[in-house]
């Protein structure tokens, strides 16, 4: 409980002024929950959202306490700012309450560390943007040393100004082949299928999407998943994209969150090693986000600018979740699986040794975390060596790219990932959206051989995705076998 201590006036006057503060610039700072309960958000849904509706309150307030003003009711003027305060603090600790949920609204630190703010002793830490001076050389690489393959790429996030040509010229341009696309729903494949894919057909290669949602939920779900992953296959699919709801939010009709191992969902597994196609699997999150949200969370900054993410108090585990893709995995030993974001082990290559040795059927792809992995760059370029028959290059690309992040092109998202595998620059910022987005600290390059430059960026993608024609072929043939 938060209490003022006993003080003289002008410091409880000054700490009031400090709480309403930072109770406003927290509300402010924070986008409206538009989907909030309760009587406020029934009114706001004529106005859009609480902040609209309280935008609206505010121009009220000050039309009234203008004319309050020049009419000199002192009194009821100083009923109207009372009851203003009063409403803007309300509002404040109901947003900060939906955004934070686990951080106390009125926190006795936070107010001091508002007053070292204002007495000039420290700054927030999103004004802290060092600049390095360290002068080393840096080498440039423009092009990849292979004709690569990126194996996690989103075009449903692309901004729509990226058009095939604009993306096709940017692969050219940094010397990648070819860009495996995951967006595989229904509508969006076809989307894609008949735009990027049509028009270049060598460029692109397509992933299904399967519903996971649908599966669990409708009578003949998991046969209707099946089903559009066998028609997409027929489209052309080559692989099948899981994204990391499965485990952590898809429900099943009973209103339980499903498992990765889920037996019901085995048929897609299965349908999946007996057409060859791979599965890039995306389970769990960056341990990080499974931790508190305080001073001692690396990803902290990451994790406040997008609170929904923070998977603290949530179940299952992090260790939980990684168990329930390892039983997948071993259940299903004819089928390849690709842990995206190096399986989300990132920071603790040692698990994903440990887990690439156990199952000959894993492997891993690196999209999203050359700022972990550029942070160890001695034990990650062992990691690559050893394990080089088993990483596969990607990038991530599609979010972010030109409209979020002004200067952040296609061709330098290819670029950084290029210079962290190819060089040994040292104190770089990571790929992503510049170098405070996924913790505070600069990489350093792995300068792999040759050889297994080549691997990474080209022959392991070569023999685990298959040709269009492999798929048709084992699609035509398991048609023919009859049903058991
Ligand atoms: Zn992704």
């Amino acid at each position: 409980m938060y209490r003022i201590p006993p003080a003289p006036l002008v410091q409880g006057v000054f700490a009031s002024a400090l709480l309403l503060t930072n109770t406003l610039v927290s509300a402010l700072a924070a986008p409206s929950s538009v989907d909030a309960g309760g009587p406020l958000a029934r009114l706001g849904t004529y106005a859009q959202s609480p902040k609209t509706l309280a935008l609206i309150a505010a121009a009220i307030f000050v039309v009234a306490g203008i004319w309050l003003a020049i009419r000199r009711r002192k009194g009821l003027l100083l009923a109207l700012v009372g009851v203003a305060l009063l409403a803007a603090t309300a509002l404040g600790v109901r947003e900060f309450r939906q955004r934070y949920p686990h951080q106390a609204v009125f926190n006795l630190e936070r107010l001091g560390d508002s007053a070292a703010v204002l007495l000039g002793t420290d700054m927030r830490l999103s004004r802290y943007q060092p600049e390095s001076l360290l002068v080393v050389e840096r080498e440039k690489r423009e092009r990849a040393a292979y004709p690569a393959i990126d194996v996690h790429f989103h075009l449903e996030s692309l901004d729509s100004s990226i058009m095939p040509e604009r993306l096709v010229q940017a692969m050219d341009a940094a010397g990648i082949a070819q860009v495996v696309n995951l967006g595989g729903t229904p509508g969006d494949f076809e989307r894609f299928a008949s735009t990027f894919t049509a028009r270049y057909p060598d460029r692109f290669i397509m992933f299904v999407k399967p519903d996971f949602g649908a599966a669990l939920k409708r009578r003949d779900g998991v046969a209707e998943q099946v089903k559009w992953v066998e028609r997409a296959a027929a489209m052309g699919a080559r692989g099948i994209k899981v994204s990391k709801s499965l485990g952590m939010g898809q429900r099943d009709s009973d209103g339980r969150i499903a498992p990765v191992d889920d037996p019901r969902l085995d048929p897609i597994w299965a349908k999946a090693g007996e057409l060859g196609m791979p599965v890039l699997i995306h389970t769990s999150d960056t341990p990080a986000f499974f931790k508190a949200a305080d001073g001692r969370n690396e990803r902290y900054e990451e994790i406040i600018s997008s609170p929904e993410w923070s998977r603290y108090g949530k179940p299952p585990s992090h260790e939980e979740l990684l168990a329930q893709r390892d039983h997948v995995i071993a259940r299903h030993p004819e089928t390849i699986f690709i842990g995206a974001h190096m399986g989300m082990s990132e920071d603790n290559l040692a698990e994903v040794a440990a887990r690439l040795d156990r199952y000959p059927n894993y492997y891993v792809d690196m999209a999203a975390v050359a700022h972990a992995l550029g942070r160890q760059p001695v034990t990650a370029r062992r990691f690559f060596i050893k394990y080089q028959d088993r990483i596969l290059f990607s990038t991530d690309g599609g979010y972010g790219l030109v409209n979020q992040e002004p200067g952040w092109t296609p061709e330098r998202l290819f670029r950084s990932y290029i210079e962290f595998l190819e060089t040994a620059n040292e104190y770089v910022e990571y790929p992503m959206w510049g170098a405070h987005s996924q913790g505070r600290w600069r990489i350093y390059g792995l300068s792999l051989p040759d050889e297994v430059l080549e691997k990474v960026y080209v022959r392991n993608a070569e023999r685990i995705i298959p040709t269009a024609a492999a798929v048709a072929e084992r699609l035509a043939g398991a048609a023919a076998e009859p049903a058991p």
